[in-house]
């Protein structure tokens, strides 16, 4: 295995102020100009006391990639549109860099660069080169991988990971949407507000649904400020019997009786039918993905649970280079300099 330290690229834990890790983790390389520097990857922000990394890379606005903390540091990078999701979502104001995607931007003399991978509204990854021409790329969550780049150390997810759990392998249920749309005259889509009731409304529209779509308020300010071409959009109060309707899924029983209910999901503990519509790659996908991005080294650092160490593993097996983010072992200390 080439190891991550000659490409010039060490990847750190950083610990908080209970002992404890904090979430994902840290890269540090040597840039063009010679400097070190500190990129954090969707993690929490460190303590103003303690010395700062150089950026908070943001890869999008769900909770579990900690947006909500880093977007308080004028270190943070993230898209313009994850960056007003963070905003609306937290109501507290952005204080970072924004980028656009598809764009570039230079932080602390590194030009990175950013490439969608269709996960949310605003996804992007990250990709930069240290001084030694090492090619980094961090994805966050991926649905797409067309945009994305080849890199030599690929720092990905494992949402949907361990190739021995079935349901880690799905499709997404297109035609079971389009029935849906098509065999009802009144109909609800149970979506969570951000990501996959943007989705949906992308979704409608791709089938032909030209009509209005009712939301529930904060899926239609987050719809409305960060989906272009989303059509008609109106409130659940302006809602008429034939439009179609979506709601967070725990919302679809104050709908009235006779609206046919669906929920977008891959989980089958609702009391409404499911429709499995995913904002991820399945294990196969993962792979896939790894496979066209070729790099040397892969490390997997997210999500929390064992499903990182059962991808490398499971990479490893495939007889590719990979770690999880269980086997990162460098610690950063408060009093990294
Ligand atoms: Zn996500």
């Amino acid at each position: 295995m080439k190891r991550l330290i000659d490409m010039g690229v060490l990847a750190c834990r950083q610990k908080n102020s209970r002992g404890t890790f904090k979430p994902h983790l840290a890269v540090r390389f040597r840039s063009d100009d010679g400097n070190l520097n500190t990129f954090s990857i969707d993690s929490t922000r460190v303590p103003k006391k303690h010395i700062q990394p150089d950026a908070y890379l943001v890869t999008h606005a769900h909770s579990d990639h900690h947006g909500k903390s880093a977007m308080l540091s004028e270190r943070s990078v993230c898209t313009d549109k994850t960056a007003v999701a963070l905003e609306i979502r937290h109501d507290k104001e952005y204080k970072g860099s924004t980028v656009g995607t598809g764009e570039s931007i230079e932080v602390n003399g590194v030009t990175v660069q950013t490439y969608s991978t269709g996960h949310t509204a605003g996804a992007v990854a990250f990709y930069w080169t240290n001084e030694v021409g090492t090619r980094i790329l961090v994805t966050g969550d991926v649905k797409d991988t067309s945009a994305l780049p080849k890199c030599d150390v690929l720092i990905t997810e494992a949402n949907y990971g361990d190739p021995t759990d079935p349901s880690c392998h799905f499709e997404d249920d297109i035609f079971g949407f389009r029935d849906a749309v098509e065999n009802n005259c009144s109909v609800a889509f149970g979506a969570y507000a951000f990501g996959k009731a943007q989705r949906a409304v992308e979704l409608l529209r791709d089938i032909g649904y030209s009509g209005a779509i009712a939301m529930e308020d904060r899926s239609l300010q987050l719809t409305r400020s960060l989906l272009e071409d989303a059509g008609e959009l109106v409130g659940l109060e302006d809602c008429g019997e034939e439009d179609i309707c979506i709601v967070p899924p725990w919302d679809l029983k104050k709908l009235p009786h006779k609206r046919a209910k669906y929920v977008m999901t891959g989980r089958s503990d609702y009391r409404y039918p499911s429709i499995q519509i995913s904002d991820h790659l399945d294990a196969g996908g993962l792979v896939n993905m790894v496979e066209a991005i070729d790099p040397e080294v892969t490390i997997v650092y997210h999500p929390s649970g064992d499903r990182p160490e059962k991808f490398a593993s499971h990479l490893r097996s495939l007889g590719k280079d990979a770690i999880s983010i269980d086997g990162i072992s460098n610690v950063l200390s408060n009093e990294f300099a």
